[in-house]
């Protein structure tokens, strides 16, 4: 089974395009297929004519929001949700192209775990969008190890395996591929189309750069230090150890051997100074093994992802 996942907020005037676009496409690929909506607190009627088009159609599925709760957030509520094998979400605004679908889907049968839409032809404001977008993604790239050329494009191919166990927060729903690849998934990219935006309003501007930067931080921290922190807080801790040693030695020096006082340098400071910042850092990391450990144990968590078993079962 497919499962498209639409996430919506305030796009009444495209629902109705958007569904006689995409259900004809779906319907060619001659396989199960359902649509969930997930309606993100609209105040414009977009629930309304959500349940008008799922009482006439049961392969449309809805979640309405009580609040707006952002486009990660409502993707996150479609994952959950989703029966299919294989989850696709797209964006509500016909900006992304239904017709690229069975090229997604093409491109995941040739043994691939995610493939990602890449926006070649972006239609969206130059300076203010699409230029920010391009250096953010050259960054993400360079920083992840995963190459792709879009993150933020909303239209990509999931195998279900590798969104289990995925959670999303803030603008992450772009990191689910290299969440994936370091999982040891198979990441591949297509060109997909982008349209301009006719109805409706785009709910981003300059300030979401921001966030998905502090995301990247997150995530990268993530997922090199996640089951081990101390490895990180711990080397900081001793950096700070070591230079805290090297001052006073210096300090002591000065006052020793070349008659100067320590309140005459700032060097004792700086000993001072680096001696407790290392302390926090080890305390930190310290408490952050704990986090882990409540983390992973307390939910069933492992720190390992299985791909598949074999033999077990006859137990
Ligand atoms: N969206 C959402 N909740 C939000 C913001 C956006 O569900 O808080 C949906 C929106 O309705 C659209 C998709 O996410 O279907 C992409 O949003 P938008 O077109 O504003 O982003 P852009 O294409 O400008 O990056
Ligand atoms: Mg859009």
């Amino acid at each position: 089974m497919l499962s498209i996942i639409v996430p919506l907020y305030n796009e009444l005037d495209n629902l109705d395009p958007l569904y006689t676009r995409l259900i004809p496409e779906l319907e060619k690929l001659d396989r199960p297929f359902e649509v969930i909506c997930i309606n993100d607190g609209s105040k414009d009627g977009t629930a309304e004519k959500l349940d008008e088009i799922a009482a006439k159609d049961s392969r449309v599925k809805v979640i309405h929001f009580r609040a707006n709760c952002g486009q990660t957030t409502a993707m996150m509520a479609g994952f959950d949700h989703a029966r299919g094998d294989i989850v696709i979400p797209i964006d509500g605004d016909l900006q992304n192209d239904p017709a690229d679908i069975p090229n997604l889907l093409a491109k995941l049968d040739e043994g691939y775990d995610v493939v990602s839409g890449w926006r070649q032809n972006r239609q969206d404001a130059a300076l203010r969008r699409n230029l920010p977008s391009r250096l953010a993604n050259k960054l993400i790239s360079v920083i992840s190890g995963v190459h792709l050329h879009d993150y933020g494009c909303t239209l990509k191919a999931y195998r279900r395996e590798v969104m289990e166990g995925v959670r999303l927060y803030g603008e992450m729903h772009r990191f689910i591929p290299i969440y994936a690849s370091w999982q040891g998934g198979k990441i591949a990219e297509i060109p997909v189309r982008h349209h301009p935006r006719i109805h409706g309003q785009s709910k981003y501007g300059l300030e979401r750069v921001v966030k998905v930067l502090l995301d990247l931080l997150v995530i990268k921290f993530l997922g090199s230090y996640q089951t081990k922190p101390i490895y990180i807080f711990g080397f900081l801790g001793l950096l700070c150890f070591a230079i805290s040693a090297i001052s006073a030695a210096f300090a002591l020096w000065l006052k020793a051997f070349e008659g100067i006082s320590l309140i005459q340098t700032p060097v004792p400071l700086l000993g001072v100074m680096s001696f407790l910042t290392g302390v926090m850092c080890v305390l930190m990391g310290l408490l952050a093994e704990m986090l882990v450990r409540i983390y992973f144990e307390g939910r069933g968590r492992t720190v390992y992802t299985v791909r598949a078993k074999r033999n077990f079962d006859a137990l």
